[in-house]
C-alpha cells in the first residue's frame, strides 16, 4: 500500500468491542491474568508493551519500510538508545556529522554516553573526510542527519553508507526533518532510522515522543532496544502514542504543503536586500540542491537565513514579526522562528545572524508579508 493509506490505516482496526472507528486510549497500566496465570490479551503491564503504543509502533515501521519499532518518551531518548544498544557491536566508535542537532552535541558531552563511547566529527558532505576518518580508526556506527540543523546541509544517504558498510559501521539516519514522506533513509542503504516523533509525525506541537525504526540489515539490535525501552523505562504514555497516531494520519499531505510554503518563502527571502544568504535545498543554487533532488522527494519545510547585521539585525527582524511565532521546536501547524545561537548558548557554532524558521501551514502570502514587513524596518 501507499504511505497516504498506511499512514492512515497501518497498526489500526476498527475496534472489535464497540465498532469505534478511531482506537480507543487504553491508560490502563495493568491487564488481567487468566485462571491459569497466562496473559490473553498478550499484554501484562504498560511498560513492556501497551495497545496504543504497539499501534504507533507497527505504523511507523510500516510507513519507514523497516522491521520494527521501539518508541521511547523523546527523540533524545531514542537517540541515546541507539548509541548504547550499538556498543555490543564491538569497537563502538561514533562517527557524528559537524552540523546536528544541538541535543545531540549535548548528549555526547554532558553524559555518559561521551563517556563511554569515542565519537569523531566529521563533515558527512565530504566523503573523503569519512573514508580518511574510518581508514583511521574505523567505527562501529555513522551518524547522518540530513537536513541538519541548524544549517540545513545535505547528506547523501546512500554514499555515506555505501562507504561506511565497506569499513562494517551501521548507519543510522535521522530522518526527524525528512519524514518517511520525503526521504526514504532504508531505500537509500540505511541500517536504522530514527525520528523525534514530536515534530513532523506528531505535526501539531503538543506531543513528544520518539521512536527507532530497524531495518532488515540490523535485526539483531532490536532486541537492545526493547531491553533499554523496558529496563530503563524511557517510555512514551499511551495518550502521546494516541495523539501521534492520530497526527500521523495527515503526514502525507502536511509534508506536501510545508514543502511549497518553505519553497516559496525561500525564494522571497532569496530576493531581500538584508538576507545575506538563504540555506534551503530547494533553491538551485543551494551546494545540497543536487543530492536533495535525488534522494527527497520534496525539500521539506525547514529553512535558515542569515540576516545582514549579525546578532542584533537577527533578533530585530524577529522581534518585530507579528504572525511568525519566536518559539523553538519545529514540525508543526504554526510557523516558528528562532535564533538558534541564543537557544544554544555559548557553545553554539550556528551563525551569529541565523533564524531558522519552521514553516507551517499557514498560507504562505501571509508568512511572506510578515517577514518583509520584519525585514524592511
Ligand atoms: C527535536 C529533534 C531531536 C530531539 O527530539 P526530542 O523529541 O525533542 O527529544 C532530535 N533530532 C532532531 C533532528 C530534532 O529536530
Amino acid at each position: 500500500m501507499k504511505l497516504e493509506t498506511l499512514a492512515i490505516h497501518a497498526g489500526r482496526s476498527t475496534d472489535p468491542t464497540t465498532g469505534a472507528v478511531t482506537a480507543p486510549l487504553h491508560m490502563s497500566t495493568t491487564f488481567e491474568r487468566a485462571g491459569d496465570g497466562s496473559f490473553p490479551s498478550g499484554f501484562g503491564y504498560i511498560r513492556e508493551a501497551n495497545p496504543n503504543r504497539n499501534a504507533f509502533e507497527t505504523c511507523i515501521a510500516s510507513l519507514e519500510g523497516g522491521s520494527a519499532a521501539i518508541a521511547f518518551s523523546s527523540g533524545m531518548a531514542a537517540i541515546a538508545a541507539v548509541i548504547e544498544a550499538h556498543s555490543d557491536l564491538g569497537r563502538p566508535r561514533v562517527i557524528l556529522p559537524a552540523d546536528i542537532y544541538f541535543g545531540v552535541r549535548s548528549l555526547v558531552a554532558k553524559t555518559d554516553i561521551g563517556r563511554n563511547f569515542d565519537t569523531a566529527i566529521v563533515d558527512l558532505t565530504d566523503l573523503d573526510q569519512l573514508r580518511a576518518t574510518l581508514a583511521d580508526g574505523g567505527a562501529s556506527l555513522v551518524w547522518v542527519e540530513t537536513p541538519s540543523n541548524p544549517l540545513i546541509t545535505v547528506i547523501d544517504i546512500a554514499a555515506v553508507s555505501e562507504i561506511a558498510h565497506e569499513a562494517s559501521a551501521l548507519v543510522a539516519v535521522d530522518n526527524t526533518w525528512g519524514t518517511p514522506i520525503l526521504q526514504r533513509p532504508f531505500e537509500l542503504g540505511a541500517d536504522i532510522v530514527i525520528h523525534s516523533a514530536t515534530k513532523y509525525v506528531g505535526g501539531h506541537s503538543d506531543t513528544m515522543l520518539g521512536v527507532v525504526v530497524i531495518g532488515s540489515e540490523a535485526v539483531e539490535l532490536s532486541a537492545a532496544l526493547r531491553a533499554i525501552q523496558n529496563h530503563k523505562g524511557s517510555v512514551p504514555s499511551p495518550f502521546d502514542c494516541w495523539m501521534a497516531l492520530r497526527g500521523v494520519q495527515t503526514l502525507p499531505q502536511r509534508m506536501v504543503a510545508h514543502c511549497a510554503n518553505a519553497q516559496a518563502i525561500a525564494e522571497a527571502l532569496a530576493e531581500h536586500a538584508s538576507v545575506e544568504t538563504v540555506l534551503y535545498p530547494g533553491l538551485t543554487n543551494d551546494p545540497g540542491h543536487d543530492v536533495a533532488k535525488r534522494q527527497m522527494s520534496g525539500f521539506g519545510g525547514m529553512l535558515s537565513f542569515i540576516v545582514a547585521g549579525g546578532v542584533a539585525a537577527a533578533m530585530e527582524v524577529a522581534g518585530r514579526l507579528q504572525l511568525v511565532t519566536r518559539a523553538t521546536s519545529l514540525g508543526g501547524t504554526h510557523t516558528l522562528i528562532e535564533h538558534r545561537a541564543s537557544i544554544e548558548g555559548p557553545d553554539s557554532m550556528a551563525p551569529p545572524g541565523l533564524l531558522r524558521m519552521s514553516v507551517g501551514l499557514e498560507h504562505p502570502d501571509d508568512i511572506i508579508a510578515d517577514l518583509m514587513n520584519a525585514l524592511a524596518a
